[in-house]
């Protein structure tokens, strides 16, 4: 076993997006900085290819007044957007039964007005990275709309947008004339949308390319990555108050890793991880999946991103791809894709959109949300004075990790 002696001012566990996000805060602060994962470059798990959508406007949870009905109907139905396989584990009941107490008007209305306010911090603090870093990740600044098909849940929607409203997001409502003002590409299905809800500030673009380009400037300031190197301890001191070190296991073997703070951004596996040591997070994986079709200019793809809220699916164009996300599987840590789900992203798009890009060149990815009951991530202290969480960001972690990485780092440079 071979000792790391460096001690650093900071660990990062993981260097997803959150991780990444973390990290560059912290070094901004004058800290030094390392930053474990397993895989062999940053992004390369959950924020690999998701859906692109930074989104203060998807600030409603899934636990909400009508989740649990849908939840039944769709319980037999192995191609429905949510979907809940029941696996022999405590994990998995005990975020099912929290997700149930989110589901009352009351919780849900906290959980949207927190969301939001995480949210507009975050994007503001999205651009301001932008714009000081000079990244470019496919960005796209043209809003996101929310559309519907169906009379009754746009005006569930409405409601939902009320309290959004209530807290600083800005949505505009909008009626079939306006949808084609907006984005064009919806020319040849807007008779089969009822409405739908925009909002202009919000934004998109791939996370997975920003993670990388963050990185970099990350590491030309003195942050190290250890890639290839798996979390696998924490060593604790005798009265069990501080983390001394953690443990990471590479292919040269052991070492322990010293740092005055040590932050758990592991997405899924924080709460895995985290166990043996007494801190119990309700985080559970929840598989998405994502289709990327290439598109080009002899295609009519949509320019604005897009919420389509009733089959759970999000659109971003990157560029020279559209991605299309989402659906949500609560069945263990398992990343096998369906591809009869993915199948039916494909025929959802192709019926709103059929000039949008080539499908038959489509790609399948699946990833698993670090999914709270309440959709609101753990962010901040534990039991151990130096040890800090950044985890659970769930369907939002694109959109709150800018916001989030700061108010952790903050709160540890405040102990300074
Ligand atoms: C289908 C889908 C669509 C989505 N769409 C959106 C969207 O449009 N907008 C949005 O805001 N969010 C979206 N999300 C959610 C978002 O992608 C996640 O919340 C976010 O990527 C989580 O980032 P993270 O850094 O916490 O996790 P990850 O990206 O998974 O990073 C965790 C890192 O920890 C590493 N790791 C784990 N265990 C260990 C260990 N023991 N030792 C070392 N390393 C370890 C992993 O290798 C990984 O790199 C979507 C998610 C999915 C699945």
């Amino acid at each position: 076993m071979t000792d790391t002696r460096k001690q650093f001012d900071v660990v990062v566990l993981g260097a997803g997006v959150v991780g990444v996000t973390t990290a560059y805060w912290a070094q901004q602060a004058g800290l030094s900085v390392v930053v474990v994962d397993r895989q062999p470059d940053t992004g390369l798990e959950t924020s690999y290819a998701n859906g692109g959508q930074v989104a203060v406007s998807h600030a409603e949870p899934w636990a909400n007044p009508a989740a649990p009905q849908k939840i039944l109907k769709w319980l037999f139905d192995r191609e429905a957007p949510l979907l809940f396989r029941p696996r022999l584990d405590w994990t998995q009941w005990w975020w099912i039964a929290a997700f149930l107490t989110n589901c009352t008007p009351r919780r849900t209305a906290d959980n949207i007005a927190k969301l939001v306010r995480l949210g507009l911090e975050s994007r503001d603090l999205l651009q301001d990275i932008r714009q000081r870093e000079t990244l470019e990740y496919d960005q796209r600044t043209a809003g996101i709309l929310h559309f519907y098909r169906n009379a009754r849940e746009f005006e569930a929607a409405l409601h939902t947008a009320d309290i959004m409203r209530r807290h600083g997001c800005q949505l505009e409502i909008i009626d079939q004339d306006r949808l084609t003002d907006i984005d064009p590409a919806f020319v040849h299905c807007k008779k089969s949308v009822v409405g739908g809800t925009y909002s202009a500030a919000d934004e998109s673009g791939d996370a997975f390319k920003f993670t990388r380009a963050l990185a970099r400037v990350c590491e030309s300031r003195t942050v190290k990555f250890l890639f290839g190197s798996e979390a696998v301890a924490l060593h604790r001191d005798p009265a069990g108050k501080r983390i001394l070190g953690v443990e990471i296991a590479s292919p040269d073997g052991f070492r322990t890793l010293s740092g005055r703070d040590v932050v758990v951004c592991l997405g899924s596996y924080s709460a895995p991880f985290l166990r043996p040591y007494g801190i119990r997070l309700n985080i559970y994986p929840a598989k998405g999946y994502s289709v990327t079709i290439p598109t080009d200019s002899s295609h009519s793809c949509p320019t604005t991103s897009l919420t389509d809220d009733e089959h759970k699916l999000v659109y971003s164009n990157l560029g020279d791809r559209l991605r299309v996300a989402g659906t949500a599987e609560l069945s263990g840590y398992g990343r096998q894709i369906d591809y009869r789900r993915c199948d039916r992203i494909v025929e959802n798009v192709r019926g709103l959109f059929p000039m949008a890009g080539d499908f038959n060149k489509a790609q399948f990815w699946a990833g698993l949300r670090p999914a709270t009951p309440s959709n609101l991530p753990y962010l901040g202290a534990t039991v151990y004075d130096n040890l800090w969480l950044n985890t659970g960001h769930g369907t939002l972690g694109w959109t709150l990790a800018p916001g989030n990485a700061k108010r952790v780092v903050k709160l540890i440079t405040d102990r300074l």
